[in-house]
C-alpha cells in the first residue's frame, strides 16, 4: 500500500476556526480522505458523488465492497437529490431526530455512485449535529460519505489518537476534535418497507422511534447471531466487529454469581499463565482482582458507558491481555446499543450464570 503523509489538524469542536474547515473542505473536493469528528465516532470522509475518492475509504479501512456507507449531509435540503422521494416516516424522524446520531435508509437516486451503496437500491443518509462535521460538510459544498474511522474490524474510534492508531499513512488528513460524545456509531433505521425497522441500535433508542413512529421492528441481527447462510438486511452486520485482538467473553446473570463466576475464570487463566482484562462497571471495580480491572463507566449513567466502550476496549489491547471478562450491562435505552456491540466484540461468546 502506498503511504500518505497524513495531515493532522486541530480544531476547536465548540468554535470550528473557519479557516482550518475551509483548508480541510478543499481536501475533500480534490477528492481526497478526511478523518473529523461527529458526536458519535470519528468518521472518515470523501466526496461520495465520486467512485475513486469513495474507493479511497474502502482501501484505507480495508472495508470490505459489499458493506455500504453512510452519506453525510449538513442541510435537509440536501437530501432531495440523494433519494427517490422521501415518505411521511422520513419527515417525521428528519423533523424529530436531525442534526442528530440517527442514519435513514431510503430508496436511493441515480445520482449515487454503485461503490456507495454496494448495489442495493437504498441508500443511507446522517446529518450530523457535531460543529465540526456540519461546517465540514458544508464549505465542502458536498455530500460526504463516511463509515468510522478505524481499520474495519477493530471498535471505532471515539479520539483522534484511535484514528492515528488505525489509519496513519492512509488517509490524507486526520482532524483531532477531541472525543466524541455518544460514542457509539448511530441509529440505523430502514424506512423503506410499510414498517420500519430498526437495523442497527445507537444514540436514539428503540423508545424514542416508536414515541415518534408508532410501530418499529427490530431486525434480528441486532440481538442475535445471523448464521452464514442469511443474507441480513444491514450487510454490515454480517461482519465481526469491534473486536479487540484478545478474546472477549460476556458474563451475565445474577449480579453476585457473575462476580463469582470471574473471579473464578480469572484464577483459572493467571494459573495457566495467561494475562486477564476484566471489564467492570465503577460500582463492581473494586470487587475483581484481574490483572488489569477497567471500568467501562457506571451503571447509574448508561451514557458513560457508551461513550467509553470502545476506548475500554482498545485500552486492553495496549495493556496486551490475553483474555477479556465482561460483566454485561442493561439493555434499557442506550443500553440495547451498548449490549449490541459487546456481543459483537465477543462474537457471541456469552456465559450464562
Ligand atoms: P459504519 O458507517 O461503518 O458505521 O457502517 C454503516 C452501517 O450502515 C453498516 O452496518 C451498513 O451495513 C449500514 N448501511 C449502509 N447503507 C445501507 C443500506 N443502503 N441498507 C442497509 N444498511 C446500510
Ligand atoms: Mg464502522
Amino acid at each position: 500500500m502506498r503511504v500518505l503523509k497524513t495531515e493532522i489538524l486541530r480544531i476547536n469542536p465548540v468554535q470550528p476556526e473557519m479557516d482550518k474547515i475551509e483548508y480541510a473542505a478543499k481536501v475533500l473536493r480534490d477528492n481526497g480522505t478526511v478523518a473529523f469528528p461527529t458526536e458519535t465516532v470519528y468518521g472518515l470522509g470523501a466526496n461520495a458523488l465520486n467512485e475513486q475518492a469513495v474507493h479511497k475509504i474502502f482501501h484505507a479501512k480495508g472495508r470490505p465492497a459489499d458493506n455500504p456507507l453512510i452519506i453525510h449531509i449538513s442541510d435537509l435540503i440536501e437530501l432531495d437529490k440523494l433519494v427517490a422521494g422521501t415518505t411521511e416516516t422520513v419527515q417525521k424522524l428528519a423533523s424529530a431526530f436531525w442534526p442528530g446520531p440517527l442514519t435513514i435508509i431510503m430508496k436511493k437516486s441515480d445520482i449515487i455512485p454503485k461503490i456507495i451503496t454496494a448495489g442495493l437500491d437504498t441508500v443511507a443518509v446522517r446529518f450530523p449535529s457535531h460543529s465540526v462535521a456540519r461546517s465540514l460538510i458544508k464549505a465542502s459544498g458536498l455530500p460526504i460519505a463516511a463509515p468510522s474511522a478505524n481499520s474495519s474490524g477493530k471498535p471505532s474510534p471515539t479520539i483522534a489518537q484511535h484514528v492515528i492508531d488505525d489509519l496513519l499513512g492512509k488517509v490524507d488528513m486526520i482532524i483531532d476534535g477531541g472525543p466524541t460524545e455518544v460514542g457509539l456509531e448511530s441509529t440505523v433505521i430502514d424506512t423503506t418497507d410499510e414498517i420500519p425497522v430498526l437495523l442497527r441500535p445507537g444514540g436514539i433508542t428503540i423508545e424514542q422511534l416508536r414515541n415518534v413512529l408508532g410501530e418499529v421492528h427490530v431486525d434480528t441481527a441486532v440481538t442475535r447471531e445471523i448464521d452464514k447462510s442469511t443474507i441480513p438486511r444491514s450487510p454490515g452486520m454480517k461482519y465481526t466487529h469491534y473486536a479487540p485482538n484478545a478474546q472477549v467473553i460476556i458474563i451475565e446473570g445474577n449480579r453476585q454469581k457473575v462476580i463469582e463466576t470471574i473471579n473464578q475464570m480469572t484464577e483459572e487463566k493467571r494459573s495457566q499463565g495467561m494475562k486477564v482484562g476484566v471489564m467492570s462497571v465503577d460500582e463492581t471495580a473494586s470487587l475483581y482482582h484481574a490483572h488489569h480491572v477497567l471500568s467501562v463507566g457506571s451503571e447509574g449513567n448508561p451514557q458513560s458507558i457508551a461513550a467509553n466502550l470502545f476506548h475500554t476496549l482498545r485500552k486492553f489491547d495496549e495493556l496486551g491481555v490475553d483474555i477479556i471478562y465482561a460483566q454485561s450491562v442493561n439493555e434499557q435505552g442506550i443500553g440495547m446499543a451498548i449490549r449490541n456491540r459487546l456481543n459483537k466484540a465477543a462474537g457471541y461468546n456469552i456465559v450464562r450464570v
